[in-house]
């Protein structure tokens, strides 16, 4: 037993914990969770916890069904919306086979991979997400749209509204949970609201991308409203992106930053930037892996929906932002495409290894755009050299298909699920009649 494992174990002691919840993600991005006695824990640590794979999205087939959760327990975390009486801790997961190899079906291991990847090349990749999100009265529709809580807009303050209270809880509970947050604010949608988290790497991002959406949603629940991460809930409002900033570690130094050339940009970082907007079509199918996620690319709102990068431009699909800090730490790029509905493990490792393509091969960079590149004219937009992201899921599933890289990244039983599992939701979604086509046609038709 090492000391991280004995140090979980007094804990459950001292702290009188009751459960222990085991959470793992399944491929398209859901939460899930097995609690355990304390008596188990040892078991777990030493020879982990079966479960039957072939019942989860993705993870095994059925014929290889039986898998092996294996605790880390530097996750180790009471869960504060569970009280202090008999607490309730929890611990992230890697998922195994019986023979003990990391089960191919397992999103933070496809992370780990892509990870160990970056560490050969020497480089430790951070990520820093902005996370929007909508709050409503209710989960129930009752035949119509979703009604918000509020009707406040960009950074306004609500003289005793829900969002400041919930913001508080929500941000303090993050805290205590060992997730700093740096920025929390009401965003331009009616009920709709951001929350920043500080920096870390994109393993333990991931984990606590999933912990923000699990705190969120106690908390909506707590303060009776609802709480969506849905991309693009309302169609006459903004859609909730998780912009994602990205950097690259060499051990104690950025290595984006390069003093004196072009917005601090040094040669790794561009041409990690070119990797990811080369790459981005192909990969759109797991940053924005919903029907609904395009329905947020194209409808503005400062989503983008054309593949460029840009200083400072926020209709960019990579934003450099303005380095006023002058701190050389602080250098990052700002992917903006990616929606709240993502699954962090699969995105985060579809962008680091694009990047990482973009180093290996010394792709060059095109030139940023500094217009507003939606104003921009198809023709203006060609010779500019500014394609497009995919206009549908079923348009990103096509890229996606013919990807060495995504396929390479995901694995290959990741890679044939997610498609199978994302054709099977177009083809649902396209067999609907939709108010839209009854309200165009029903009439004159
Ligand atoms: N909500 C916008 C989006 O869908 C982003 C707004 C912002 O710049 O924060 O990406
Ligand atoms: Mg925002
Ligand atoms: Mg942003």
């Amino acid at each position: 037993m090492d000391r991280q494992q004995e140090y979980v174990l007094r804990t459950v002691e001292e702290r009188n914990v009751r459960f222990i919840r085991l959470w793992f993600t399944d491929v398209q991005g859901q939460l899930k969770s097995v609690a355990i006695a304390p008596a188990e824990l040892e078991g777990a640590f030493s020879e982990g916890i079966g479960f039957d794979g072939s019942a989860m999205e993705g993870f095994a087939r059925v014929y290889e069904s039986d898998m092996v959760l294996r605790p880390d327990p530097s996750t180790f975390q009471l869960l504060p919306w569970r009280g202090e009486v008999e607490s309730t801790a929890r611990m992230f997961c890697d998922v195994h086979t019986t023979d003990g190899a990391p089960a191919a079906g397992d999103p933070r291991n496809v992370l780990k991979r892509a990870m160990d990847k970056a560490g050969e090349m020497g480089f430790t990749f951070y990520i820093h997400p902005e996370i929007e999100f909508y709050l409503f009265k209710s989960s129930q529709l009752e035949g119509g749209e979703p009604i918000p809580v509020d009707h406040a807009g960009y950074f306004d303050h609500v003289p005793g509204g829900t969002a400041n209270d919930f913001r508080r809880a929500a941000v303090n509970m993050l805290e205590s949970m060992g997730i700093s947050v740096e920025f929390s604010h009401h965003e331009a949608g009616p009920g709709q609201n951001e929350i920043d988290l500080r920096y870390a790497d994109a393993l333990t991002m991931a984990d606590n991308v999933m912990t923000f959406k699990a705190v969120i949603k106690e908390v909506a629940l707590a303060q009776g409203v609802y709480a969506s991460f849905m991309p693009k809930p309302l169609a006459q409002h903004a859609g909730s992106g998780m912009h994602t900033h990205m950097s690259l570690f060499e051990g104690e130094n950025n290595a984006f930053f390069e003093a004196g050339a072009q917005y601090q940009l040094s040669k790794t970082a561009r041409h990690f930037i070119a990797g990811v907007l080369r790459h981005t079509p192909e990969l759109a199918a797991v940053t924005n892996q919903f029907v609904n996620s395009y329905k947020r690319i194209w409808s503005g709102y400062e989503a983008p929906s054309y593949v460029c990068w840009g200083h400072n431009n926020r209709s960019a699909l990579i934003r450099v932002p303005q380095y006023n800090s002058g701190k050389s730490s602080s250098s990052r790029i700002e992917y903006r495409a990616i929606d709240s509905a993502a699954n962090p493990y699969l995105a985060y490792s579809v962008l680091l290894q694009a990047g990482l393509a973009g180093i290996e091969q010394e792709m060059e960079l095109p030139l940023g755009a500094e217009d507003d590149v939606a104003s921009l004219t198809r023709a203006e937009r060609k010779i500019l050299g500014i394609g497009s992201m995919p206009t549908s899921l079923h348009h990103a599933l096509e890229i996606m298909e013919s990807s060495d890289l995504v396929a390479e990244a995901l694995g290959e039983q990741v890679f044939d699920f997610f498609l199978r599992n994302k054709h099977q939701e177009w083809d649902d979604y396209r067999s609907h009649v939709t108010p839209f086509e009854l309200q165009m046609h029903f009439g004159t038709l």
